[in-house]
């Protein structure tokens, strides 16, 4: 049983879902857009696994394991502010769930190398993060690790931004090849019907928010931990505000017909809840109506801040001192519940591949 008392597992009854977060610095408003509201919304009715990839966080920033470590903390701050629910929902540590390493070992002889390195969202990184070929072996690997990420819990749907569906589509082929390799199911059986025909994994589906990718302040890259372009959930108001006066429009007066499909009005779009007000600041801007990009700057400001005003009084619920072992008995409880799945999860794999030569027994003190 969870700590709320539902039963984990299959008999939940409800449609389960993996997603999880990179320690890699602060959350911010691309991660509530394209996933966290998403989740928030789905907790009661799902059976939620909230994964933090801190093994993941080694492929970038190898030399820099304490702040792996503080950032781990500090995503759950930001969980917990945005509205994400212990009770309901497990917050899992990537890193004491072992099933995970093991399925990747596993699932890395199913993928062809080249298939790996077609990654359009691998290819990505190590351009934007100028990666240039020194990249750790483990990089490459960390998308094979993705597709154990969510197989190890047999989720059906995984929400996420944009970016991640070609490692959604990585994990399909995965879950699609283990099964019809080791569990005899046809090669012409709908992706729906993998489990009723004997395998072990269903073929999870992408759930992508309604915005898919925020623009950060650069006006140029997605909102990324990494690129430095992004509003952190935990920002206070005057950040906000100084950093959406640098979105970058190229803009240069008041009455200069604006294009309305810049990274600006995505910020409208995204934050200002009056879909009247919106659409009457589009038809301005596109006009050269006398508005200055100051002023919308100043209303997606105040937007924002609306927004971000409730998370910021919950977070400071989890600041202070004690509170980062108060995180870690969230994060441990929700780990123990992933691991009672993972590990049957991981059994039913191993037999399925021939692996199981006697029953599994890790209890070491
Ligand atoms: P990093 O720069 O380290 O890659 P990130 O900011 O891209 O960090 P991730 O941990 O890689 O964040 O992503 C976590 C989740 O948030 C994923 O589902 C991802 O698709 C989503 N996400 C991240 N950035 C955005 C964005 N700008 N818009 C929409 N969704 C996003
Ligand atoms: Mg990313």
């Amino acid at each position: 049983m969870s700590a709320s008392g539902t039963p984990i597992g299959t008999s939940s009854g409800k449609p389960r879902i993996l997603t999880g977060d990179t320690p890699t610095g602060s959350l911010h408003l691309g991660h509530w857009v394209g996933s966290v509201r998403r989740r928030v919304e789905i907790q009661p009715s799902h059976e939620c696994y909230f994964l933090l990839a801190n093994m993941h966080a080694f492929t970038t920033r190898t030399e820099d394991s304490a702040s792996i470590r503080a950032d781990t903390i500090e995503i759950v701050r930001d969980y917990l502010a945005m509205g994400i629910d212990p009770q309901q929902s497990a917050i899992v540590l990537q890193s004491e769930v072992p099933a995970i390493a093991e399925l990747t070992f596993l699932f890395a002889m199913l993928l062809p190398f080249n298939r790996v390195m077609r990654n359009p969202t691998l290819k990505t990184e190590i351009e934007l993060k100028g990666m240039g070929d020194k990249f750790a072996f483990g990089f490459p690997l960390y998308a094979v690790g993705q597709t154990a990420d969510i197989l190890a819990f047999r989720a059906v749907s995984v929400p996420v931004g944009e970016d991640q569906v070609p490692h959604l589509e990585l994990t399909r082929e995965v879950a699609r090849r283990f099964n019809q390799v080791f569990c005899g199911v046809p090669t012409d059986i709908e992706d729906h019907e993998h489990e009723q025909h004997g395998g072990v994994f269903p073929v999870p589906v992408a759930d992508v928010g309604r915005v898919g990718r925020l623009m950060g302040t650069d006006g140029k890259n997605k909102m990324s931990k990494s690129l430095n372009n992004a509003i952190a959930i935990a920002d206070s108001a005057k950040d906000v505000q100084k950093k959406v006066n640098k979105i970058f429009t190229g803009r240069q007066s008041p009455t200069e017909p604006g294009d309305t499909s810049n990274a600006l009005f995505q910020f409208v779009e995204c934050f200002i809840p009056d879909a009247a007000r919106v659409a009457e600041l589009k038809d301005r801007y596109a006009r050269g109506d006398n508005i200055g990009d100051g002023h919308i700057k100043a209303e997606v400001a105040e937007a924002i801040n609306a927004l971000l005003a409730p998370m910021r009084e919950r977070r400071a619920q989890f600041e202070g001192p004690g509170s980062d072992q108060r995180i870690i008995d969230i994060i441990m409880d929700g780990t123990r519940r992933a691991n009672r799945l993972c590990e049957e999860t991981l059994l039913m794999a191993k037999a399925a591949a021939g692996l199981k030569f006697w029953p599994r027994q890790l209890q070491l003190g």
